[in-house]
């Protein structure tokens, strides 16, 4: 009741001129109420009260106030942990540009990670040093999502195959000098799809990311016996940089005993990354369920997202997750390498946990018990009787999805011609006019929107 009370007035004080004469404001923006928390980095797995004040996480214990709080969400028998990190995405989309991963074959990335609970996505490579401004102009700064980038080690990025195979086109010093201009956005160097048998383009990328100071992402291309995979990881690649597709079965991850790849195991005890990267055409269960049988987990899952993959056996960030709880992970771990490790791979500390002072990027994830079918590259399916589903995710300390309303009051307890009645420091979807920092009340000047009801 508490939550409902403060919800009414405190937008009717400000509205009034009254605010601050009755009582000070609330400790907490919003505060998320009886939740099952998991956050790796703090070693939490235990239900916990999640207080939001300012865009941070401002208090997490075992009881906080609800009269502390300007709006109380109830999420017990719900999961919340801190907002999904998806390294492994391809959103340069809108430059027009065919067949390319700068142009048509990326994705607009709001349609496709909030609502499955990702806060942050890492581009993987689409942009290269020549690029990567009008990327950053054209999707990074007009996105909701927060979006980092691999810069890729091609200068033009992953505009197809004439420019993906350009050796001359891979070089390391523009493509440091451009992560350095741009520390904290551009968090890695990419190799991707190159076919040939040079050993060049990881050389080069490794070299720009021992210049800028970052990990580099591998995606190893064609298969080449004049660069074996063992190479790669025990040789190539540097403690911390990251081998994806893991799971792909397309460069010798397991031997033809069925066993994985001795150099897999000998380069992560080097402290090479290993990374799902499921995408359209890189996971398989007859690689992954061996592999995981044997002990080798991924260090991080991501999705690959792109055109090919969205539609296709991926689907989303929740649905890889769900492949690795069927395969017999416990969602700790998969909530660990969804969120704190790849944040910790790309050196982002401040994301992939909720230590107090952190941001406030939340997810509120249900797991649902039924009949349910999970599909690889090739198309086959394993059954699976859990999967994830996202109730609400929170975005620097706001809402900005709610699949089922759970934040919102029944609009029959309202009063009659109800406006936008959220408020700014807690709602990114339906803040009423004047209580988002920066905007003019103007009353009535805008139709309600429609609150989201959700529905499977
Ligand atoms: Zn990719």
């Amino acid at each position: 009741m508490a939550a409902i009370r403060n919800l009414f007035l405190v937008p009717l004080a400000f509205a009034l001129g009254v605010a601050g004469q009755s009582q000070p404001p609330p400790k907490y923006d919003l505060l998320l109420r009886g939740g099952h928390v998991i956050d790796a980095r703090n070693k939490i797995s235990a239900v916990r009260d999640v207080a939001i004040a300012g865009g941070k996480i401002a208090a997490i214990d075992a009881r906080l106030d609800p009269a502390d709080a300007l709006k109380t969400v109830d999420v017990s028998g719900l999961y919340v942990t801190p907002g999904l990190v998806d390294i492994h995405a391809h959103t340069y989309t809108g430059t027009g540009e065919r067949a390319s991963y700068a142009g048509d074959n990326s994705v607009s990335p709001d349609g496709f990670t909030f609502r499955v609970g990702v806060t942050t996505v890492a581009d993987a490579g689409c942009a290269g040093w020549r690029n990567f401004e009008d990327f950053k102009q054209r999707i990074i700064d007009r996105s909701k999502t927060r979006i980092l980038a691999f810069i890729n080690i091609v200068g033009n990025g992953m505009r197809g195959g004439a420019y993906e195979q350009d050796l001359s086109d891979m070089e390391a010093q523009p493509t440091a000098d451009m992560a350095r201009k741009y520390p904290g956005l551009i968090i890695g160097v990419k190799t991707a799809h190159y076919n040939g048998p040079e050993w060049a383009p990881v050389e080069r990328a490794v070299e720009a990311g021992t210049m800028a100071n970052i990990p580099v992402m591998v995606d190893f291309g064609a298969n080449k016996p004049e660069r074996p995979l063992a190479d790669l990881v025990t040789k190539k690649l540097r403690p911390g940089d990251i081998y994806t597709h893991m799971y792909s079965g397309l460069r010798g991850e397991l031997d033809p005993s069925g066993h994985v790849n001795a150099g897999m195991i000998e380069g992560r005890k080097r402290g090479v990354i290993f990374d799902v990267g499921h995408g359209g055409g890189s996971f398989l269960w007859r690689v992954a369920v061996p592999a995981i049988k044997q002990g080798f987990t991924p260090d991080s899952i991501s999705t690959d997202l792109h055109i090919g993959s969205m539609n296709t056996g991926m689907k989303d960030m929740l649905n890889v997750m769900d492949k690795f709880l069927a395969m017999g992970l416990s969602l700790d771990d998969v909530i660990a390498q969804s969120t704190w490790h790849p944040a910790r791979e790309i050196k982002q500390d401040g994301l992939g946990h909720l230590s107090i002072g952190a941001t406030a990027d939340v997810a509120v994830l249900r797991v649902e018990q039924g009949h349910f079918g999970l599909v690889d590259m090739n198309g086959a399916r394993m059954d699976a009787t859990q999967r994830l589903m996202c109730e609400l995710t929170v975005k620097d300390g706001k809402v900005v999805y709610d699949l089922n309303g759970i934040s919102r009051p029944d609009w029959q307890t309202l009063p009659a011609g109800y406006g936008p009645i959220g408020d700014g420091r807690w709602d990114g979807l339906n803040p009423a006019r004047g209580t988002t920092p920066g905007t003019q009340r103007g009353r009535g000047a805008a139709p309600a929107a429609a609150p989201t009801r959700g529905g499977r």
